[in-house]
């Protein structure tokens, strides 16, 4: 499971807190297994969940509430799920690019073979 975390541009309509330098807090997502998909707000001056004691004033706050087990468990079958299906899909474009290769080679020589 990934560890790390990542902003999601398509959450900004959470209202933003600021920390205590004054800025406005950056809305970050979790992708651990702890906390999958869980947003937090965060000083912008630290680089994430991991640094934010070594950077910025260390503010950090949780938008949404805690995931209930039985939820967590199925946000991470389905990551690990959509996981396997982008890996799937990445070997079927390779295969679907290799037979395309085959059939203009193929048609290729059939044109020579012809004329
Ligand atoms: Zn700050």
């Amino acid at each position: 499971m990934k560890t790390d975390i990542v902003d999601r541009g398509e959450e900004l309509d959470v209202a933003a807190p600021r920390c205590f330098c004054g800025k406005i807090a950056r809305l970050q997502t979790s992708w651990t297994e702890a906390n999958p998909l869980r947003r937090f707000h965060v000083c912008p001056n630290s680089s994430g969940l991991m640094q934010r004691r070594k950077k910025g004033c260390g503010f950090f706050v949780w938008v949404d509430v805690e995931f209930l087990p039985r939820e967590k468990a199925l946000v991470s079958w389905l990551l690990r799920r959509l996981k396997e299906l982008e890996k799937d899909i990445g070997h079927r474009q390779a295969r679907e690019r290799k037979l395309m290769s085959w059939l203009i080679l193929s048609w290729g020589i059939v044109m020579v073979l012809l004329f």
